[in-house]
C-alpha cells in the first residue's frame, strides 16, 4: 500500500466557511436592545470600542481587509479617556498571533465580517486544569454589562453547538490557541476563587453547571437559579 500525507484541515484558510458555521445569533430576541439602554453611548456594549477592543485573528485580519471596509487596526485614541498606559496594557495582553481592530460601530456592522470574537462574546472555551475543552463560560468583566451572561437561559441550542463545534476545528488545528484558553480558564478560575463564586459553565453535553474553582468539581443547576447582575437584577 502506497503511503499518503495526513494533512490536517487548516480552518483558517478558509475564514468565510468558518464565520459561515458560527452564524447563529446567540438567543432569539435582539439582546443589543437590552444592554445598549444602560450604556451612556446608546451602544450595545460588546459593540463599543471604548467599552471593549476586538481580538481578531492575524489569517481573519489577511480575509477581511480584502473584502470588507467594515475594519481598520485600532489606534488606541478612540475614546477621551485612552491613556499611553492602558493601550500598552490591552496591547501586553494580546496573543502574539491576534492583533486590535476598530470596526465603523453597530450603525454600519455588517454581520457576515463580524470576527470570531464579536461572534463568541461574551464567551470563551473553558478548558479545564487537565486539558479538557467542556464547554462555554463567560468573561467575567463584562457581568455588570452583557445582559446575556444574567440571561444564561436564554443562549440557543444552536448557537452553543456552532460555538462548540468552531471551537473544536480550531482546537484540532492548533495547540497554541487551545493552550491559550487553557490559560485564560486558568486566570477565570483565580477570578472566581477571589470573588469567592463558581463558575457558570454551558457544558457542551446540553447542561448548565457551576464550576467550584478550586476542585473544578461541577454541579448541574438550573440556568433560572444563576446569578444576575447589576442592572439585570429583579
Ligand atoms: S452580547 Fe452582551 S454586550 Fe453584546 S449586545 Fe448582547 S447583551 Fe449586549
Ligand atoms: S463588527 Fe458588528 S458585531 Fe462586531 S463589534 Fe463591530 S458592530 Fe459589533
Amino acid at each position: 500500500m502506497t503511503k499518503k500525507l495526513f494533512r490536517l484541515h487548516n480552518p483558517f484558510h478558509n475564514i468565510r466557511s468558518l464565520y459561515d458555521g458560527f452564524d447563529s445569533p446567540i438567543c432569539a430576541l435582539d439582546c443589543g436592545e437590552k444592554c445598549a439602554v444602560h450604556n451612556p453611548s446608546g451602544k450595545p456594549f460588546c459593540c463599543d470600542i471604548c467599552q471593549a477592543v476586538p481580538a481578531v485573528y492575524q489569517d481573519e485580519w489577511k480575509y477581511l481587509k480584502t473584502e470588507t471596509g467594515l475594519w481598520r487596526a485600532w489606534q488606541g485614541n478612540e475614546c477621551s479617556d485612552d491613556t499611553q498606559a492602558g493601550a500598552e496594557k490591552l496591547l501586553s495582553e494580546t496573543p502574539d498571533n491576534m492583533l486590535l481592530l476598530a470596526c465603523l460601530g453597530p450603525q454600519h456592522c455588517e454581520r457576515p465580517f463580524r470576527s470570531l470574537s464579536c461572534r463568541q462574546f461574551p464567551f470563551f472555551p473553558y478548558v479545564t486544569a487537565d486539558y479538557r475543552f467542556v464547554g462555554m463560560a463567560y468573561d467575567w468583566e463584562f457581568e455588570q454589562t452583557c445582559w446575556v451572561i444574567s440571561n444564561l437561559g436564554n443562549v440557543t441550542e444552536e448557537y452553543r453547538r456552532q460555538f462548540i463545534e468552531v471551537h473544536d476545528q480550531v482546537f484540532a488545528y492548533s495547540q497554541e490557541i487551545f493552550e491559550s484558553y487553557q490559560a485564560h480558564s486558568e486566570r477565570a478560575r483565580e477570578q472566581f476563587a477571589m470573588r469567592r463564586r463558581r463558575i457558570p459553565l454551558l457544558h457542551r453535553n446540553g447542561g448548565y453547571y457551576l464550576i467550584s474553582p478550586g476542585s473544578e468539581r461541577m454541579q448541574k443547576v438550573e440556568a433560572e437559579r444563576l446569578i444576575k447582575f447589576g442592572p439585570y437584577r429583579g
